[in-house]
């Protein structure tokens, strides 16, 4: 998608006001960002690149950038579901529609606004006028009536403001009067990369991708770690992890995952500590080594699917006393979420099938009959006096596969 260079700048000032370039375009509105201050211009910079990534593939001819707005002009191959589906992934949209370009000519948009409710079927509708630009003579409402009346007297539906089958929008800018029917709802947040990065912990389980795709909704960049116990256990959940972080690809193009082999130091672990703490000390050990790896890939925070009081290491105090292993701050997106909410978020990005799909995980290696539900910091330090902390993070760190993703594929 190329950008609109000066000249093209300079020739829509030439343009007469409403003269449109296309007949069909995508009017794309920004969400929160437009609220961003100073800010703003970063935003919309690197929500520019994210879009122009998220469309690469789709016919495209040019994008003009307003305020507000984006006005996407396809080639003639546009591939409508495709653009929709690509779009409705890019974090930093609030809607968009594909519409119909007329000139701004009140016999035109009349005819147009004819043709597109002989299109679509309602036996109640309403038309929708906004007046972006105020150069249009006459007042949305004078419209909405005008256009209105000559929906009335073509089709004989009913006029319902309140709860209209079909709403026929008109939006005057300065480019023409677009034409529509639907705003397809974008997913908002903010535009991927605006916000810092992060390093997720990634198991194969329901919580952990949703969490990441929460912190990627606020603008992050999430690299994520998974640690698998090969080969005390199968390879499963390293299967899943990868298919996982495909699938989050999607929202953010870019993805880096480092499988880390754990086993060994669970062994450790459970021949060296007491059996209520394992779990915890599971933990510990999965916060050091991530924190080493957010560190190289200059993140600042940690992520993880944690809900308060799902199982045993979710207590407050476990919490506690995991979080002590690292000094990055440690965000839990799903800390006061129910299950299904997470359940029904998970099936909306599209990652819950694989997340169901059963797998063995490192954490249900060696854990005992009743872990731990309260401990202190106090106490999990007393028990790794019997483990050589430091080496077993570089051991961990030393078993490290890290696999890259892109979205879209080449
Ligand atoms: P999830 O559905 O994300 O597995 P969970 O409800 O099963 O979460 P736990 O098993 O207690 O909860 O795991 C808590 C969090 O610890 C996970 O959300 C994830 O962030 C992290 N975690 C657990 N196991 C792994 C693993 N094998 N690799 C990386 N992170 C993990
Ligand atoms: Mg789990």
């Amino acid at each position: 998608m190329t950008q609109v260079t000066s000249d093209a700048k300079a020739d829509a000032r030439k343009r007469q006001p409403g003269q449109p370039t296309a007949e069909t375009a995508v009017v794309v509105r920004l969400g929160e960002i437009t609220l961003k201050g100073r800010n703003r211009p970063l935003f919309v910079r690197q929500l520019g690149r994210n879009i122009r990534q998220a469309l690469k593939g789709v016919d495209i001819e040019n994008s003009d950038w307003g305020p507000q707005r984006i006005v996407i002009t396809p080639g003639p191959r546009l591939d409508w579901p495709e653009l929709r589906e690509r779009l409705q992934r890019v974090f930093g949209l609030r809607n968009f529609s594909l519409c119909r370009v007329l000139p701004w000519d009140l016999d035109a948009i009349r005819e147009g606004v004819l043709k597109m409710a002989a299109d679509a079927e309602f036996e109640s509708f309403r038309i929708t006028v906004q007046r972006s630009d105020k150069r249009f003579p006459g007042s949305s409402q004078e419209l909405e009536r005008e256009l209105g009346a000559a929906v009335q007297q073509a089709t004989g539906a009913r006029v319902d403001l309140t709860n209209a089958d079909a709403d026929l929008q008109v939006e005057i800018m300065p480019g023409g009067a677009f034409l529509h029917t639907e705003r397809v709802q974008g997913p908002g947040g903010l535009p991927v990369g605006v916000s810092g990065r992060v390093v997720a912990l990634l198991s194969g389980g329901i919580d952990s991708p949703v969490a990441a795709w929460r912190t990627m909704s606020r603008g992050c960049d999430v690299g994520f770690v998974h640690f698998q116990s090969f080969p005390y256990l199968d390879a499963s959940s390293r299967d899943k992890a990868i298919s996982l972080v495909r699938q989050l690809t999607q929202w953010q193009y870019r993805s880096r995952l480092h499988v880390v082999s754990f086993g060994d130091l669970q062994h450790k672990i459970v021949a060296g500590c007491p059996p209520p703490l394992r779990v915890v000390l599971y933990r510990r050990f999965m916060l050091r080594i991530a924190h080493v790896i957010a560190e190289r890939e200059g993140a600042e925070a940690l992520v993880t699917g944690e809900s308060l009081g799902q199982v045993s290491s979710q207590t407050l105090s476990n919490i506690a006393t995991i979080d002590a292993a690292t000094t990055l701050p440690v965000l839990r997106p799903l800390v006061g979420r129910d299950k299904e909410e997470i359940i029904s978020e998970a099936r909306h990005i599209g990652t819950f099938e694989t997340s169901i799909e059963p797998d063995q995980d490192c954490c249900t290696l060696f854990v005992p009959r009743n872990p731990a539900t309260h401990s202190t910091v106090a106490e999990v330090e007393a028990a790794e006096q019997a483990l050589e902390v430091e080496a077993m993070v570089a051991e961990g760190l030393a078993n490290v596969e890290t696999l890259e993703f892109r979205w879209p594929e080449a």
